[in-house]
């Protein structure tokens, strides 16, 4: 059991607390994690707004790198004092998506009401998406951890856990674009950026990134977009003449704006796919022309944490950062302290951030 400071979040919406939480030691097959970065992402904006559902109090944050201080029993490759990215990714190794090879989407990965952390006085604090990293310390699963090199910067380490391998995995993994293939990527936040980055990793032709906010677009470029596109009017008219009349074979929507799904078919070629990863609050439905889709052989594929698999998936990732083949200092807009959450929170949602990082100074 650990006493540790975590920033609490008692009622949606409200500005959270920074409390001090009980963390239960790890159990079989857990780690205790010392959390040195964490940034924020917009799925904790939604989880904070209620938007995703879940119970409280609860700790969020989840995107997350530090370094391993306790081992449960079972444990396999980690050890006390490695420098680790912690992920949300928990797999339960024995369902039928992890045994095909999709541990991004287990069909059995726990509870997260029993979860490790509580209040001093034995009230269950909810575990955000299987991690509360808004915290000095998690307790996560094994599978959710990869290791990184020693002296790789945590912050930057923070967002491979899961802007990245979002962003990148939607692109290498779920839409398994090939080299010479077009890509559209709309939205171009902190995922989206990461998109562009899969897209050029896995040798797309043009790389066409779609925005309602023009310096983002430059931004886009900076990650390796080709063309960017104002989202204003009919953009897919734009996007389609850079093609040479023919459109994409890949539309990756970063947004979590059902009417931007609504448009998404629009910019397709026939035989092209929309990939989903932005995600709107529950309850905002899209509409497409089911007709037009299957007469033009196209598809629709939600990707979920970039089909990743966190122990393949992550070391290369890392690696093409050391090799200065995949950007990641430059997707830090701000450092914040944990005890800055608030405000962090507050400039995210204001809409200009790429990535906010909470870092933690250990004693
Ligand atoms: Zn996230
Ligand atoms: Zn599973």
């Amino acid at each position: 059991m650990a006493r540790i400071k975590a920033a609490i979040c008692r009622e949606h919406g409200q500005p959270m607390t920074i409390e001090e939480v009980e963390l239960r030691a790890p159990s079989f097959g857990e780690v205790e994690i010392r959390v040195d970065a964490v940034a924020i992402c917009h799925s904790d904006i939604s989880l904070w707004q209620g938007g995703f559902g879940g119970s409280l109090p609860a700790v969020y944050g989840h995107e997350a790198a530090g370094a391993v201080t306790a081992v449960g029993e079972g444990v396999k490759g980690f050890a006390v004092g490695d420098a680790a990215v912690v992920t949300v990714i928990r797999a339960c190794g024995a369902c039928p998506s992890c045994g095909n090879g999709r541990p991004s989407s287990c069909e059995d990965p726990g509870d997260p009401a029993a979860g490790p952390i509580a209040s001093p006085e034995g009230e269950p604090i909810w575990q955000g998406v299987f991690t509360g990293a808004f915290a000095e310390k998690v307790v996560v699963d094994q599978t959710q951890i990869a290791k990184i090199p020693s002296d790789m910067p945590k912050d930057a380490a923070a967002l491979v856990a899961c802007g990245v391998i979002t962003g990148v995995g939607a692109a290498v993994n779920t839409a398994q674009i090939r080299a010479g293939q077009d890509v559209v990527v709309i939205g171009a936040g902190g995922v989206g950026l990461n998109a562009i980055q899969g897209a050029r990793i896995a040798g797309a032709r043009r790389i066409i990134a779609v925005d309602a906010n023009a310096a983002k677009l430059e931004g886009a470029k900076e990650f390796g977009a080709t063309d960017a596109i104002l989202a204003d009017g009919k953009p897919w008219v734009e996007v389609k003449k850079i093609l040479g009349g023919r459109g994409a074979d890949v539309v990756l929507v970063t947004v979590g704006v059902a009417k931007v799904y609504d448009m998404a078919p629009r910019y397709l070629a026939n035989g092209g796919k929309v990939v989903m990863v932005g995600m709107p609050h529950f309850g905002s439905n899209a509409t497409y022309s089911p007709l037009l889709m299957a007469a033009a052989g196209q598809g629709l594929v939600g990707s979920s944490m970039g089909d990743v698999i966190v122990k393949r998936d992550i070391p290369w990732m890392v690696d093409l950062y050391a090799q200065g083949r995949l950007k990641l200092d430059e997707l830090i807009t701000r450092r914040w302290s944990l005890e800055e959450i608030n405000e962090a929170f507050a400039d995210t949602m204001a809409g200009n951030a790429r990535r906010n990082v909470i870092v933690l100074k250990h004693d």
